[in-house]
Order: structure tokens, then C-alpha cells, then sequence
């Protein structure tokens, strides 16, 4: 069986680019060959929207429906629920009924391991796992990070996340009690404007707080309206846009996602045959 790795896009704040990385991230690593199963943590569905399921609220089986129902203890098939798309993926889609389920979850026993437990017998199909996560660091969140073995966290380069990162890594620690081996992927720049220095500035900053503790991947996403025009046309920026510096970018990124995924592999091999 393949061994799964389970990344969690995460940052509380909105509007940084989780999303669209997931998309691009999701679809590069699908046409790398890699099984892909996305799933849409965030109420407001954007992911789902993204890859074209602009009706989202329609859908009868969500993310939320589908914990609901195993946090109930009633029968669950798990393969209804998972869309395909076009471009390679699975996709667990989301609408605003995970709201819901972030209140159901606070007066449910395991409530910060739901989606771990609900992944644990889906999860030998993929390679990777790529989740969505909201702009909080909620129930919803905490589930993301405790099913994951990894965070990536788009950092927006026109803004210094200065508080919000210690936020986040406050949080990601506290999570390590319950995911004792969730450890910090790195950070990825993204909207990136070229034209300013600003980008530069931001990376070199968090390259001094915390560049000892957390890589920042080499692929720096520029801004660029096709990224955000595709999110409109249902498909990645590789079947919207294959040669603007964007998919460019993405390619990059997906490059080294796979490394970090190789060596992680080699390493757990290697425990095996000690
Ligand atoms: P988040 O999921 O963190 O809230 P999104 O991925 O939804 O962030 O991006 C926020 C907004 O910025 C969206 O409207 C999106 O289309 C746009 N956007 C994302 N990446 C880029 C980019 N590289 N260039 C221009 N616009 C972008
Ligand atoms: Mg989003």
C-alpha cells in the first residue's frame, strides 16, 4: 500500500492563497502521476467552487454530512462524497453545512479527530492528501491539522504575518499533543509583486524569526490575474494559463512538494529495514 501523505494548507488569515494553492498544488501533483484526494475544510467552499461545483449548497454529500453521519454512528460509504474532476482529482466538496459541523463537533467525544478517523480507511488509496483549511483556527482547523502529517502555510508577501504566525505555530504545537509527528512543511509565498521590493523584504524577515525552524520553498508565486480568473473557470492555471509564470510557479512548487515527499518516504523505509 502507497504511503499517504496528508499536508494541511493552513493560515488563519484569509484571502493569502490557500485555495489556489491547493488547487495547483492538487492538479501538479496529479499530473506528476501521484494519486490526489483534495478535500474542502472551509464553509465557504471555494475549493469546491474552484474546480467548477459552483452550486455547491446543492450538493447532498459533503465533507459535514458525511462526518456527521459517522460522528452518529450511522452507516457510512465513504466513496460517495468524493467528486472527479476532469483534471485528475478527488475532491471532498464543501458547503456552508460545515459550519454545523464545527457545533457538532464541540459536544462530540473525539472531537479534535474526526476527520482522522474518518480518513483512516480512505487514505491507503492516495498519495497525497491536500486540505483546505478556513481563515480560523476552529474545530474545523484543529481536525485539518490533527488528520495531517505536514502544514504548508501560504504566507501573503505584501503583509508581515508577524502575530498570525505565532498564532499558527502555537497552535500547530498544541495539536502535536494529540499528532505527536505533525511537523511544519515550510512556508510558501505567494501574490507575490514582482515590480516592489516588498516580497524580498517579507521573506528575508521571516527567513530571521523563523527561518531556523521553518523552510521557505524556493517557487515564490507571483501575482497574476490569470490566477485568479481560473478560479472562475472551473480548472487549474495549467489548463488555463500552462505558460504564464503562475503555472510556472506552481510547477516549481510541486517539484519540491514531491521532494520533501520522496525523503520523508526514503526515511520511513529506511526505519523499516533497521
Ligand atoms: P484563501 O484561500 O487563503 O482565502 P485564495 O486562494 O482564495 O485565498 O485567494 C484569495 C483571492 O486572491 C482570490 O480571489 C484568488 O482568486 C486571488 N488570488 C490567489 N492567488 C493569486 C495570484 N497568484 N495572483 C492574483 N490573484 C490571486
Ligand atoms: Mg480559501
Amino acid at each position: 500500500m502507497a504511503e499517504t501523505k496528508v499536508i494541511a494548507i493552513c493560515n488563519q488569515k484569509g484571502g493569502v492563497g490557500k485555495t489556489t494553492t491547493t488547487v495547483n498544488l492538487g492538479v501538479g501533483l496529479a499530473k506528476a502521476g501521484k494519486k490526489v484526494l483534495l478535500i474542502d475544510a472551509d464553509p465557504q467552499g471555494d475549493l469546491t467552487t474552484c474546480f467548477g461545483w459552483h452550486d455547491n449548497d446543492d450538493l447532498k454529500d459533503t465533507l459535514a454530512s458525511q462526518i456527521a453521519k459517522m460522528i452518529r454512528e450511522e452507516p457510512v460509504d465513504k466513496r460517495i462524497g468524493i467528486l472527479k474532476h476532469e483534471e485528475g482529482i478527488h475532491l471532498i466538496p464543501s458547503n456552508l453545512e460545515l459550519s454545523g459541523l464545527e457545533m457538532m463537533l464541540v459536544n462530540t467525544m473525539s472531537r479534535e479527530t474526526a476527520l482522522r478517523e474518518y480518513l483512516k480507511d480512505i487514505k491507503g488509496s492516495y498519495d497525497y492528501i491536500l486540505i483546505d483549511c478556513m481563515p480560523s483556527l476552529g474545530m474545523i482547523t484543529i481536525n485539518a491539522l490533527s488528520a495531517a502529517d505536514s502544514v504548508l502555510i501560504p504566507v501573503q508577501a505584501q503583509y508581515l504575518p508577524a502575530k498570525g504566525m505565532t498564532q499558527l505555530v502555537q497552535t500547530i504545537n498544541r495539536v502535536k499533543k494529540i499528532n505527536p509527528h505533525l511537523k511544519i512543511d515550510g512556508i510558501v509565498m505567494t501574490l507575490v509583486d514582482g515590480r516592489t521590493n516588498l516580497a524580498k523584504t517579507v521573506s528575508e524577515t521571516l527567513k530571521r524569526n523563523y527561518g531556523k525552524v521553518i523552510k521557505i520553498y524556493d517557487a515564490k508565486i507571483p501575482i497574476a490575474v490569470k490566477a485568479a480568473e481560473m478560479a472562475t473557470r472551473g480548472v487549474s492555471i495549467y489548463s488555463y494559463d500552462k505558460n504564464s509564470p503562475a503555472a510556472r510557479a506552481y510547477r516549481e512548487l510541486t517539484k519540491e512538494v514531491i521532494k520533501d515527499g520522496e525523503k520523508r518516504r526514503d526515511k520511513s523505509k529506511s526505519a523499516l529495514s533497521r
